[in-house]
């Protein structure tokens, strides 16, 4: 196990740990502060694109105050994504209230998206229709992101193939005699 060489810096293909918080509007809307840091594969896309490209080449114990542009992140607020539905669609109990966020099955013929779970958030309510806001609750805003690198590794050629980053807790919490059972069983096992 190569644990004792660290990168020196974030690039492509590094499991990154990091502690983040989110500002919008002068207001923190997400943080790792009361959580866990997060831990993410980088250049997988697996976090927004401004985030990702604003973090290439800071080191261990790096913070960074990191604007990213709603285009590099949520995207921008499009308008042709807020539709009036008739009420009746939805049960007649169903809480029909502004500012709930609600998942919405598309009803595409389209195989591509069969099954397709979608957010919406309704935004009013009237006799006759509801309308619904499919944009990113984030779409149209600049994210102010505080950030501190708290540990990078190599990803190994697993976690480069499939994009994401496996367990942590499997190199720290097992022991070498519990990585023996699990070769014999199967060492595929992993968290997604
Ligand atoms: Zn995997």
């Amino acid at each position: 196990m190569e644990t004792e060489n660290k990168p020196n810096l974030i690039e492509e293909n590094i499991i990154v740990t990091m502690n983040y918080s989110l500002t919008v509007d002068n207001e923190v809307v997400d943080s790792s502060e009361d959580g866990d840091p997060i831990v993410f594969l980088q250049g997988a896309g697996q976090i927004i694109p401004g985030l990702e490209k604003a973090i290439n080449g800071l080191k261990i114990g790096d913070k960074k105050h990191i604007v990213v542009s709603p285009e590099e992140g949520y995207g921008e607020y499009d308008e042709e994504s807020v539709v009036e539905v008739p009420k009746d669609e939805f049960p007649s109990d169903f809480p029909l209230e502004p500012g709930l966020e609600i998942t919405v099955q598309s009803e595409e013929e389209d195989d591509e998206f069969e099954d397709d779970m979608m957010e919406a958030t309704i935004i009013a309510v009237n006799d006759e229709t509801v309308t619904l806001d499919f944009n990113h609750p984030l779409a149209g805003k600049t994210l102010n992101f505080d950030v501190e690198i708290l540990d990078l590794r190599e990803a190994s050629e697993e976690e480069i193939e499939h994009g994401h980053v496996h367990g942590e807790s499997f190199s720290f919490h097992f022991d070498d005699e519990d990585f023996e059972e699990l070769d014999e069983e199967d060492s595929s096992n992993h968290k997604h």
